[in-house]
């Protein structure tokens, strides 16, 4: 919602979505579902890392992520079926009297998104992020485009179209959170808050974080070593020794206390057996966090000399995690949308207040100026400021 500009864009979106449920695309999708078969592709990197090491949970996880990694292939519609929800989209626009060409706006906010991606990449020295066309089923962007310019010259000129909405719209938008909530934890660079479980973690130098919602990676940039963090469920035991014994069912190993940032850890390092009856080596740490509540943090690789090379970061990313310091908590409040006058210093004016990454580029993107332009002076605009 935060990248459209109007009421009339919006309902372009949604139109969109009833477009696939009027064309009854899932259930022909349905079909295909059953024939492409759930589990043929691999798990995400990190899923394929845990499994390897054969963890207890782990392989159930990587399985869950390998079954949401292929639901989420076979989820998504096909080429034609895009095209055509697109084309649905525009039409039931124009029936409720928006102008038709909103959906093109929309389509514009989906390629600029894509380019801005792509930018990013380049500047930061990594791969340009897969196109739109993944998999080849997606129709690419400037396909959609196309299309959707054509279908909507149709309708030109059928119009009184109503006003677009957009000064509600933006009113409506005001101090909706942009990016990261403080419920789910928030990554800010290389940190990590989570305010409602109370603690905080920094990734090491060129690593990222992952936030998924029942686990939290720090991964290096070659996804092949991470640290897992997640929270111990009560009823996998109250000691630390009882914690390692439940949750890891290692076949042997040793413990050894340790305090990280003041907080109460035990360190294991010891090995089990996997489901194929091999011997695996296992590290991991359960640190007593905020709240009583216990976190266990796993130091997990592709393979036993990755581990070797990755340890010393790891073991970094380990000795950061800490209960949230005051400094943590005014740091750890998320981002939220305001529409303010645009200024004479135009966006390189806003971006100087703004606490995002790259504000003058992402300011532009949100207010669909990406490829430039400016707005009048005076119009309103979206920003993205600190609570
Ligand atoms: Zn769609």
């Amino acid at each position: 919602m935060a990248y459209m500009d109007s009421e009339a864009d919006l309902a372009g979106v949604v139109g969109h979505e009833i477009g696939h449920v009027t064309a009854r695309h899932a259930a022909q999708r349905a079909t295909s579902q059953q024939n492409a078969g759930l589990g043929v592709f691999a798990a995400s990197v990190l899923g394929a890392v845990l499994e390897s090491q054969g963890l207890p949970g782990a392989g159930q996880l990587a399985g869950q992520v390998s079954q949401t990694v292929a639901a989420g292939y076979v989820a998504s519609y096909g080429r034609d079926q895009e095209l055509q929800a697109d084309g649905l989209g525009a039409e039931y626009l124009s029936r409720i009297h928006y102008d038709p060409r909103n959906m093109i706006d929309v389509i514009t906010v989906l390629k600029n998104q894509e380019r801005f991606a792509a930018d990013q990449a380049k500047e930061e020295g990594r791969p340009a992020p897969a196109q739109g066309n993944w998999l080849a089923s997606h129709p690419s962007n400037d396909q959609r485009m196309q299309t959707i310019t054509q279908l909507a010259s149709q309708y030109k000129g059928q119009g009184n179209y109503v006003d677009e909405g957009r000064a509600r719209y933006l009113k409506v938008i005001q101090r909706m959170t942009f990016g990261d909530s403080a419920e789910q934890g928030l990554v800010r660079g290389r940190n990590f808050y989570h305010g409602p479980l109370g603690f905080a973690l920094t990734a090491p130098q060129g690593w990222g974080i992952q936030n998924d919602a029942d686990q939290l990676s720090v991964v290096n940039a070659a996804h092949d070593a991470a640290m897992v963090v997640r929270v111990v469920p009560a009823q996998a035991g109250t000691t630390h020794t009882e914690i390692l014994r439940n949750v890891l069912k290692p076949t042997q190993g040793s413990t050894q206390p340790a305090v990280i940032n003041g907080l109460q850890a035990t360190r294991f390092t010891g090995a089990r057996k996997n489901a194929q009856g091999q011997v695996q080596t296992l590290e991991a740490t359960v640190v007593s966090g905020p709240e009583a509540r216990n976190y266990l943090l796993l130091l997990s690789a592709k393979d036993a000399p990755t581990l070797q090379r990755a340890r010393t970061q790891l073991q970094e990313a380990e000795g950061s995690f800490r209960a949230l310091s005051a400094q943590d908590r005014s740091a750890a409040r998320p981002w939220v949308l305001k529409a303010v006058p645009y200024p004479k210093g135009g966006f390189t004016e806003l971006a100087r207040t703004s606490p995002i990454a790259n504000p003058e580029k992402q300011l532009r993107l949100i207010n669909g100026y990406y490829g430039g332009g400016e707005p009048k002076v005076g119009e309103l605009v979206k920003v993205i400021e600190g609570m």
